[in-house]
């Protein structure tokens, strides 16, 4: 004889890029065995790669977790985290003041601040200057497409040829008036040659799609009690959302 099945009940969020609607389970006891495996690990990628196991796990509508913008991603894991095992999560800070003890030596305070964070406050902002359209003449324009985090993982931005893989990897396609020029179809070398020949003023326009785009953050304040330092901080990235 079989065992009675257990009624999951379903929610629906929508994604941030696009507002296309999907629909979701909490993850449940076979899911959380898998967080505690992912927390034991040090490593930012585990947790990333359990985060996306867990949402393929939960999410019931027919999509392509590994091609979502990074922040639709997170929107996501954060509604499922909330409906799942509450809103609230209580975060660890360390203070990073730096005091003078009474030898007068500087020192980083180190005292513990506990913030509890509602999830359902983490809003993503919203810049009413950005998009994915990039026009470099009357006649012709980019396309971007939100960086993944398969891309992210791949791009430790920080220099200038780091920035245009990046730019490389984000472009959807290049339109001129006759046609779209998809980014799959087109070699490497023929989409890196083509970023190399734009004006610097073209790449800054770039790179404001980048900086405007949506970001999953909130504001908290934080008051240390060893030091007494207060900050009013921004909290943001997904491995910060959860303590
Ligand atoms: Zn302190």
């Amino acid at each position: 004889m079989g065992l009675p099945k257990l009624d999951t009940p379903i929610y629906e969020t929508a994604l941030i890029s696009t507002g296309k609607k999907i629909k979701f389970r909490p993850f449940l006891v076979k899911e959380q065995k898998l967080f505690l495996m992912a927390s034991q690990s040090e490593e930012a990628k585990e947790v990333v790669n359990t985060i996306k196991q867990v949402l393929s796990n939960c999410i019931l509508d027919d999509i392509d977790i590994n091609s979502l913008p990074t922040f639709d991603l997170e929107h996501l894991f954060v509604q499922l985290r909330a409906k799942s095992v509450g809103e609230v999560v209580n975060l660890r800070y360390s203070c990073n003041n730096d005091v003078e003890d009474k030898d007068g030596v500087i020192k980083v305070c180190g005292g513990t601040v506990k913030i509890d964070l509602n999830l359902l406050e983490i809003k993503p902002t919203i810049d009413p200057t950005h998009s994915s359209k990039i026009e470099l003449s009357a006649k012709m324009g980019i396309v971007m497409k939100y960086p993944n985090f398969d891309i992210v993982e791949k791009l430790n931005i920080q220099t200038q040829a780091e920035l245009l893989n990046l730019v490389t990897a984000c472009i959807d396609y290049i339109y001129d008036e006759e046609q779209m020029y998809y980014a799959k179809d087109v070699s490497a070398d023929e989409l890196n040659e083509f970023i190399e020949e734009m004006q610097q003023s073209d790449l800054e326009k770039i790179q404001k799609f980048f900086e405007t785009m949506p970001r999953l953050q909130t504001k908290h304040d934080f008051k240390c009690v060893k030091c007494g330092y207060q900050e009013n901080i921004t909290i943001e990235g997904i491995q910060n959302f959860f303590g």
